[in-house]
């Protein structure tokens, strides 16, 4: 299954939900899960999310193809960014829609988009070491929130290839400790992959790691477009077994299943 999709509907990826359907169809996958960015709520920006007025245009579209499609499992699923200050408005938007799960993701560090290649120039002037360590934090945040069911692409602060100079166990286990008694599912993301840092989200030593603490699994493309659905999926089935994995967990109306990984 493919768990992490986006659409036009946020601004930034080609393709309507059908074709993201049809796409997943061609490559054999069982399930398709929509994942696109909920509505910032601080800021318009219509090239990075829907606006608000769009959610329930959003939301139909994936039941009403569900209805359609017979071949394939669809879920709806949605991207939430995390803001502290934000997650109480945004919980009570989220509680009138049947959601299969829910995503948090951290893109911005108090206010910068730090993932966005528009604002890629902050890095020439920051710590990357407490840029780290302030991804980290609220991505712990996010999971003690208690609002999410999945954390979307664990490591995404290494996404242009700023490590800080001594590999970051501390912050990893720390990461871990909360991940196991937040109960919260960790994407293993190939998006990683496409992007400047040219691996998959979260690294191997970071995944070994959230094996040893039993967190489980679920697997997305983030695809933009319908080609990128399913993307790479056999390198990081491999990943997952080499770091320990045996199963995967599968949603529906926010229940979970495990799913045993191919050999
Ligand atoms: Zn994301
Ligand atoms: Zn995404």
């Amino acid at each position: 299954m493919d768990y992490h999709v986006h659409t036009a509907f946020c601004g930034h990826a080609g393709g309507m939900l059908e074709d993201y359907v049809r796409a997943a169809l061609e490559k054999g996958l069982s399930e398709i899960g929509f994942c696109d960015h909920f509505p910032l709520l601080h800021m318009r920006d219509p090239s990075l999310t829907m606006a608000p007025e769009e959610l329930p245009r959003y939301v139909e579209g994936v039941l009403r193809l569900r209805e359609e499609t017979g071949d394939i499992k669809i879920l709806l699923g949605i991207e939430v960014d995390f803001f502290p200050s934000q997650m109480d408005e945004v919980a009570g938007l989220l509680e009138a829609y049947p959601f299969d799960y829910l995503t948090g993701a951290v893109h911005f560090l108090d206010g910068w988009g730090f993932d966005d290649p528009r604002y890629l120039e902050e890095y020439r002037w920051k710590d990357i070491s407490l840029v780290w360590e302030r991804y980290f934090q609220l991505a712990m945040e996010a999971l003690k929130s208690g609002l999410f069911d999945v954390f979307a692409h664990p490591d995404l602060v290494k996404k242009f290839g700023f490590f800080p100079p001594d590999p970051p166990i501390d912050l990893y286990r720390e990461f871990c400790e909360v991940a196991r008694d937040s109960g919260v599912v960790m994407e293993v993301s190939t998006a990683g992959l496409r992007k400047p840092v040219g691996e998959i989200y979260p690294s191997e030593d970071f995944l070994v790691m959230l094996n040893r603490f039993q967190v489980p699994v679920t697997l997305g493309s983030d695809a933009h477009h319908p080609s990128e659905v399913g993307h790479a999926f056999d390198q990081a089935l491999v990943l997952l077994r080499r770091a320990g994995y045996r199963e995967i967990v599968a949603f529906e109306g926010r229940d979970r299943r495990s799913i045993p990984i191919p050999s």
